[in-house]
């Protein structure tokens, strides 16, 4: 028994599927071992993954990065987890997907001929309520202290686990994490900015993990004729901003409503992020 865990929930290991409390592996997988291996989360609505043709993609450029062979097709990954969708029942869900390197003797270099360990679970899903969407969420600043290839979805997450858990210490919702000055993103999400109605991110680059819903925004705001422009943003215009919004498959899209113990604008969700909240609840129930 796994505490606060549904350990009966499906899971699929190197090409089985076993109840989630019962998939084991060796002390010496690599993903344990030494952090190495990537991972992908889907949000699924009512059973059907949303932007997955975007989650693959991604899924494939982080295994390139590190040198990981998975022997899979995109075909076979959308096959993978519309089987785990299937065996755990309709509804919203999130399938998580993680591939290491695999087992072998401890050695930093990466082994010969080892197949990588394929692991996927289904976790229950509940989207953020009324409470989140018209209160919105606090942060605070912290230095951006992770390594420099953030855009790779990476197992190795340390510096992200120390930065929520210092959002956690602080008492507020999430951390902006800041490099030399710059915004980077949060603990587990992407972070734009509103000014005089036109919303800012940070450039896609090696600093940030580009969000499956980045390219989503980008969208939806092109589509609501709200001007977006992606450059470097300095530590002042985030002080001032008349909105601050964060983005990643498990808040969707969530206005940050005070920042530094300050409110962000008036304090309260503002036009930009309900327009955009709008379409991004409109682009779901297109599914
Ligand atoms: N940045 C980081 C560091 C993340 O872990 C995530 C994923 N939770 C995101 C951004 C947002 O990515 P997505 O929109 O694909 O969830």
């Amino acid at each position: 028994m796994i505490p606060d865990v549904d350990n009966d929930s499906i899971a699929y290991l190197n090409g089985e599927f076993v109840r989630l409390a019962d998939a084991r592996i060796s002390v010496l997988d690599r993903g344990f071992i030494f952090g190495d291996g990537i991972y992908e989360v889907v949000p699924v609505y009512n059973g059907k993954p949303f932007r997955m043709e975007g989650h693959l993609a991604r899924l494939a450029r982080s295994l390139a990065a590190i040198g990981i062979q998975a022997d899979m097709t995109p075909a076979q990954w959308e096959a993978l987890v519309a089987d785990l969708i299937a065996r755990a029942g309709k509804g919203d869900c999130m399938v998580y997907l993680q591939i290491t390197r695999g087992v072998a003797k401890r050695e930093h270099a990466f082994p010969n001929n080892v197949a990588p360990t394929i692991f996927a679970m289904v976790t229950p899903f509940k989207r953020p309520g009324a409470e989140l969407r018209e209160k919105g969420m606090s942060a605070v600043a912290i230095p951006d202290i992770r390594w420099l290839h953030c855009e790779i979805k990476s197992v190795s997450l340390l510096g992200n686990v120390l930065a929520k858990q210092h959002a956690v210490d602080a008492g507020v919702d999430e951390v902006l994490q800041f490099r030399e000055g710059f915004l980077t993103e949060g603990s587990s999400c992407n972070i734009w900015i509103a000014k005089d109605g036109k919303l800012l991110a940070p450039p896609r680059s090696n600093l940030i993990l580009e969000g499956i819903r980045y390219g989503l925004l980008e969208e939806l705001t092109t589509a609501a004729g709200i001007a977006f422009e992606a450059r470097p943003i300095a530590r002042s215009e985030v002080d001032i901003a008349d909105e601050i919004i964060l983005t990643s498959a498990s808040k969707e899209i969530l206005p940050i409503t005070h920042f530094e113990g300050k409110p962000v604008g008036p304090g309260v969700p503002g036009p930009v992020y309900t327009t955009l909240r709008a379409a991004y609840d409109r682009a779901i129930d297109a599914l």
